[in-house]
């Protein structure tokens, strides 16, 4: 017994001071009767987030923002998230962190933050209003159907959506995916190479160099299923002009629910006016080396198109000083024209004057002499549908893109 008593009293020198006092460690964890029970953010494009609740049972979603390297833009607007709470209970949710440093300038994104999706299942989603209040800040009202519901910006549109739309299209004789490189964290790239390489036009379209913008996920998905309709106008189209495309960039931040940099903190629409870095930005990289590969080959594409969401949904022509600055111009107007003629296009384009030095549009103008602009799509309103913003209306976009790019390469000679 006295033995078993020193050997205690060891022990306990041994171990040295406790930590914390034994009563604090008895205590129970504090219960809240929230009828929130959990935010999970661990799943497939989930937005990193933490939370906290304000005295009136508020939820403060606080948002995380990704940072770009040697500059002060840091970005956090993605929002993909499951609630899990009490079915029936009406919860308020506040987004923290909108305050952006963006070109660095600081600034808000909550002006541009008008409406959010919500899904029961992840799969059907439906819009709806935020609410603003003084001093930038935003609230969603949210009344729980059942006991999880799933909380976005715009309709998610993951590494998996992708997966199974080259699946489904990969066995039709008129498309042809090629892997052109790897993104940070070592996921392929593809191009999709969707009808004749010997079409005498060519296109290139990129998506989601900024992860949460996916509108053009659904454009592109859109635009492909029309042209594989066997009908005669898609044969007409597909006899004109040939469609390469880079589905998703920014596949990693995509898989971890970023927000805009790439994993290396490089914006992949920015750095354009000079040789793409393959160590901080791969993702450019391989589509350079794409691209010029077409032009060594003699292919290189007529036209490119960025795809991007923001809150005004403009056709985004950057102005370099180039010698063929008017015709570009020219071109520009004659795209802007068939869109209006021929989608519910109607937020036109950017103003005389503008220029974005570093984005695809000025950067591939500018040192390849390809006619190439931004396309942002609004992510709030379409003023020419009067309705929110679906993956079905952008993919509708795409489907109508198919004639307008016919029209344009018939009137746009290469
Ligand atoms: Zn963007």
């Amino acid at each position: 017994m006295k033995t078993l008593f020193r050997c205690l009293v060891a022990l306990a020198v041994a171990v040295g001071p406790a930590v914390a006092p034994a009563a604090e460690l008895a205590k129970p964890p504090v219960a809240t009767n929230h009828p929130l029970a959990f935010i999970d953010s661990s799943f497939e494009n989930a937005s990193p987030v933490w939370y906290e609740f304000a005295p009136d049972g508020t939820v403060l979603i606080h948002l995380l923002y990704d940072q770009e390297r040697s500059s002060p833009n840091r970005a956090a607007g993605h929002i993909h998230f499951l609630l899990q709470a009490k079915p029936g209970a009406r919860l308020i949710l506040e987004f923290k962190n909108l305050d952006n440093v963006w070109n660095g300038i600081s600034g808000s994104v909550a002006r541009e933050l008008k409406t959010a999706v919500i899904s029961e299942n992840g799969r059907d989603w439906k819009s709806v209003p935020l609410e603003h209040l003084a001093t930038n800040r935003v609230r969603l009202h949210v009344e729980m159907p059942g006991p999880r519901l799933y909380v976005a910006r715009v309709k998610p549109y993951r590494l998996s959506d992708l997966d199974k739309f080259l699946a489904a299209i990969r066995p039709n004789p008129l498309v042809q995916v090629s892997a052109i490189g790897r993104t940070v964290q070592g996921r392929e790239l593809e191009i999709i190479r969707m009808g004749y390489p010997q079409a005498p036009s060519r296109l290139l379209l990129r998506a989601r160099a900024h992860p949460w913008e996916t509108a053009g996920n659904w454009m592109v998905e859109g635009l492909v299923r029309r042209l594989l309709r066997d009908d005669a106008d898609a044969k007409e189209y597909l006899k004109r002009y040939c469609v390469y495309i880079l589905p998703m960039a920014n596949k990693d931040g995509v898989a971890l629910g970023r927000t805009r940099f790439n994993l290396q903190g490089r914006d992949l629409n920015r750095h354009w006016d000079k040789p793409a870095d393959p160590q901080l930005a791969p993702e450019d990289a391989a589509l350079e080396k794409w691209l010029e590969g077409m032009i060594k080959a003699g292919h290189p594409p007529h036209l490119a198109l960025e795809l991007h969401n923001d809150g005004s949904g403009q056709l985004h022509l950057s102005r370099p000083p180039v010698p063929d600055l008017t015709r570009y111009l020219q071109r520009m107007a004659i795209l802007e024209e068939l869109l209006r003629k021929h989608t519910w296009s109607t937020e036109g384009s950017t103003k005389a004057g503008t220029r974005n030095p570093g984005t695809l549009g000025d950067g591939w103008l500018e040192r390849y002499g390809i006619d190439a602009a931004v396309h942002e799509f609004n992510c709030n309103w379409i003023a020419g549908l009067k309705d929110y913003p679906s993956a079905r209306h952008w993919q509708t976009y795409g489907e109508k893109l198919a004639t307008v790019f016919y029209e344009y390469f018939g009137s746009v000679k290469p």
